[in-house]
This record gives C-alpha cells, structure tokens and sequence, in this order.
C-alpha cells in the first residue's frame, strides 16, 4: 500500500482524504489549523452572478457549484451544514436588469441556478425581513456552506476510515525515492506529498527548492446569534461593502472583508466592524446590527496575481501535488479540486488535463534552480 501525506486540513485537504481510495493508500493528514481560511468563512456558494472575465475561473466555479449535488450523497451531507436557501441581489433597476439577462444566459449552462425572479420591494421584504423594501433580484439555486460544520464533519468520517490527522505543523524534505515530512508530533516517509495549505504553500515549497506566486489575505467577518427565524431565509448579495448570510438557529453572518497589507494577521479590528456594518445599513429598515452582541471570524485566504487558483501535479517531481489560490470563492470551488485530484491520485493513468479549468502551474511555480 501506497503512503500518502496531505499538508492542510481545509477544505480541500479534508475533501481529498475522504475521496482516496483506502485499498491503495494509507493516508495521513497534517493540519495546524493556523490561519485556516475554511473555519472562517461566510459560506457563500452562488457564483453564477460574478461579474469576473476570467472563463477558467467562472468554469470552475460553476462545475464546483453544481458538483455540490454529489458531494451532499457522498458524504450525507445534513441542511444544518449545506443547503440551498437561494440567493437575492440588491442593485438599482437598471443593474438588476443586466443581472437578470446575464442569470437567463448562463443557466443555459449552469441549470443549477434554477429559478431566477424579479422580486418587487414587498417580496423582497418578504424573504427577509431585516432588509427594507426594495426590489431585487432572486435565483432559487443559490447556497450556503458552513466551512466550520463541513470539516468537523468530514473530520469524523476520515477518522473513522482509519485516516490519521496530526494537528501539527509540519515541515517537508525531498529524500532520493520518497519524501519526508517531519513535525513535533511524528515524522513519516511516504510516497506522495499533497500539499493543500492555503498561502503557506510558498513556506512549504521553499522547502523544496521551489517560489511560489500566493499571498496571504486577511478576511473578518461579524456572527450575530439573535432570536430570529432564519431558516429559510436567503443569503443577500448586497450593493457595496458587505453582505448577509443567514444560517439555521438565528445566525447571521456580515462579511467579509479583503485585506492584502494585513496579510497573516488575526486580530480584530473595530475597521472591519465599522466597514461591514456601514456597508449593511442602507439596506436594513433598522439599525440592528450595531445594537446586538457579535464575534469576529478571522481568516487567512490565499491569493495568487491573476486571483485564480491552481492545482495539480508538479511536473518532473514524482509524487508532489498541490493546490492553493482558492481566493474568495474557495469554498465553492475546492470540494470540485479535491475530487479531481482524489480522480488523478486514486487512478492507475494519472492524466492530468486540467486547461479548462486553470493555467499551467508554470505560471504560478518556479524552480529555485534552474537545473530542476
Ligand atoms: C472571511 C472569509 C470569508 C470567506 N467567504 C467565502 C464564501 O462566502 N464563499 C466561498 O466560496 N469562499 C469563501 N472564502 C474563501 C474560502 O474560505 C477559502 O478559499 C477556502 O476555505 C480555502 O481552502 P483551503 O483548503 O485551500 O485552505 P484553508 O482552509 O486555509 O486550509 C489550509 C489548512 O492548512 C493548514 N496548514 C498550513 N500550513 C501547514 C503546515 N505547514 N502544516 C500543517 N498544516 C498547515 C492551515 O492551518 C489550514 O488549516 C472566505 C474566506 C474568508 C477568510
């Protein structure tokens, strides 16, 4: 049997090891839980909408979105972690307009965006309350993902498969037929190194003799628990700074915010909380969100020049895999990467053709050496 290590128990490293095949690998999980972007995440799955012109993104964010359907069977997925709630867009007329054609076009591709309706200022009102009468836009095939509950969840499954997490650090070092990553807790040789770490990627391949193009992202976000019924309640894309996700139980989050100086920092800041809820208020019939107890959500992403992600195999290393970049919208799109790397890793071919979906990793990973 094969061994494998993964490097970063997000939300790709956690999805990959529950989609490896356990007849050909025994497979240990590394995870620090540092910085970790999933855990803080607002949970947004909705991506059709973007404005954004990269096509290989939008590909992959679309296919990511739609791969959810499978994800909910394979590992049974409860509403209180994934559910459909569908998404309301708050712009003026003539934007909601545009909005409106650019929904009708690309459900010709992605029918998962399912309905897509002109609410007026009383519907709107209507599917959530907290929000003034205004007009909106409403698809009904918009999602919401708690990354915390996701990973606790997967977690529990791999585990109980025999996988091992090692909450630790790890380091990592190329030996001439295998590699070795070392931590506090234990240090192992295995035949296959994925590393899936968000932005410590560069650290992690510096090891290796190789630079990385991805940044740390400093992301917050507001949890509110309040007392309402916000079960079925959409998740609200709104004009400007911020916007509104409520989950089950009364929870709403106000995020998040994007911020490149701030890099790996992890502590709150009275900005965010004056961006996010100065953001919220033109929308709001009242000024809620400044007068109820909240928590900061603190988290690193990565992010690469081109803001897309990359992912694969590392050409001329044997053995060597990674994925990093995830940006924003990393929730939607990593549970899809995990599986297509899951697809490469469990298969006898190992072909890996990805140019619908991403660049070539050249563009994103250089060798140190030039001799490599
Ligand atoms: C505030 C915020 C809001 C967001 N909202 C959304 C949203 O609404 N929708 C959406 O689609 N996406 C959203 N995202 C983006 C999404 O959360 C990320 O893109 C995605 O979670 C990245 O997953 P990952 O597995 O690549 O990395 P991570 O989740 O960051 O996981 C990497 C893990 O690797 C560990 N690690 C790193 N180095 C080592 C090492 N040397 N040894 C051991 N462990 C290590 C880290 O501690 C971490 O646990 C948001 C992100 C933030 C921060």
């Amino acid at each position: 049997m094969k061994k494998i290590a993964i490097i970063g128990g997000g939300i790709i490293g956690m999805t990959l090891a529950n989609y490896l095949d356990r007849e050909q690998f025994e497979i240990t999980v590394f995870d620090s839980g540092k910085n970790q972007a999933t855990g803080a995440s607002a949970g947004i799955i909705s991506p059709w909408l973007s404005k954004r012109r990269n096509k290989k993104w939008y590909a992959l964010a679309r296919d990511g979105a739609s791969f959810f359907e499978q994800l909910v069977t394979d590992f049974n997925l409860h509403e209180s972690i994934y559910e459909k709630c569908g998404s309301l867009f708050l712009r003026s007329s003539k934007a909601l307009q545009e909005l409106e054609q650019l929904a009708l076009e690309r459900r010709k591709t992605a029918p998962e965006i399912g309905e897509i309706r002109r609410l007026r200022p009383e519907e709107t009102e209507k599917k959530l309350p907290l929000l003034k009468a205004a007009e909106s836009l409403y698809i009904s095939g918009g999602a919401r993902l708690d990354g915390k509950a996701y990973l606790e969840h997967l977690r529990a499954r791999a585990e109980a498969k025999g996988i091992h997490i090692i909450k630790t650090e790890a380091r990592v070092r190329r030996r001439r037929h295998d590699w070795e990553v070392a931590s506090t807790q234990e240090s192992l040789f295995v035949d296959e190194l994925v590393l899936t770490p968000g932005p410590a990627l560069k650290s992690l391949l510096e090891q290796l003799g190789y630079s990385a193009a991805v940044s740390p992202q400093k992301g917050q976000l507001l949890s509110f628990d309040t007392s309402f019924e916000t079960g079925e309640w959409p998740v609200a894309f709104l004009d400007g700074e911020a916007d509104l996700i409520p989950f089950q139980e009364g929870r709403l989050l106000l995020g998040a915010t994007h911020e490149n100086e701030a890099a790996w920092d992890l502590s709150p800041t009275q900005e965010a909380f004056e961006q996010l809820t100065k953001g919220v208020q033109p929308f709001l019939k009242e000024d809620f969100f400044t007068k109820t107890a909240y928590n900061y959500r603190v988290g690193t992403r990565a992010y690469t020049p081109d803001f897309a992600p990359f992912f694969g195999p590392i050409e001329g290393e044997a053995g060597l895999i990674v994925a990093s970049g995830l940006g924003s919208s990393g929730l939607t799109t990593g549970p899809y990467i995990a599986y297509l790397l899951a697809q490469y890793l469990n298969s006898t071919q190992r072909q890996w053709e990805m140019g619908i979906y991403t660049k070539d990793l050249k563009n994103y990973i250089k060798a140190k050496n030039a001799s490599k």
